[in-house]
């Protein structure tokens, strides 16, 4: 369970979130838990979940939010923001971490580009795996089965 200190945490943490273009409805968050139960990154990632992140925002666990590597993992996928009952935008609110991460230090600003190359390599397997599941069935299970294999899943 995670330890809040009372005099650790940043009242105005939220404020400035929500200050943000797209993150304005962020203090409207009830802590339903539709994002994370809508997120296909929770769902291959038990740690990591998006209701976590805005409750530990709005508390103002600032050093927490923006030093965890969670920021990072979300794929911008836009699930959990059109299925959020409160209009609340955690795709652009992950942006908004992202980018007070870079101003503030926690990581150095090559990573946001880093993390753009991550995506783009992503969405070129996965390109890749579909052309070779319809077009050549066999190299597609090597290749699956290399992958797997690597990740350490299956
Ligand atoms: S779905 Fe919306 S209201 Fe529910 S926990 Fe997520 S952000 Fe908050
Ligand atoms: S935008 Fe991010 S947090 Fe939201 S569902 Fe997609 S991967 Fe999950």
């Amino acid at each position: 369970m995670e330890t809040i200190v009372l005099n650790k945490l940043d009242p105005n943490f939220k404020y400035e979130i929500a200050a943000q273009p797209g993150a304005e409805r962020f203090k409207l968050c009830f802590s339903c838990g539709t994002c994370t139960a809508t997120c296909p990154v929770a769902e291959i990632d038990e740690n990591y979940n998006p209701r976590r992140i805005i409750r530990q925002a709005l508390l103002g666990m600032r050093h927490q939010v923006l030093s965890s590597r969670s920021i990072w993992l979300c794929a911008q996928c836009y699930a959990c923001s059109v299925r959020c009952p409160q209009g609340v935008n955690f795709r652009d609110i992950i942006s908004v971490l992202r980018h007070m991460a870079v101003k503030e230090g926690y990581v150095p600003p090559e990573t946001v580009k880093d993390i753009e190359e991550i995506d783009v390599l992503s969405q070129r397997i996965r390109h890749e795996l579909i052309r070779y599941y319809f077009e050549q069935r066999d190299k597609f299970e090597q290749l699956k089965q290399f992958i797997e294999a690597e990740l350490g899943v299956r």
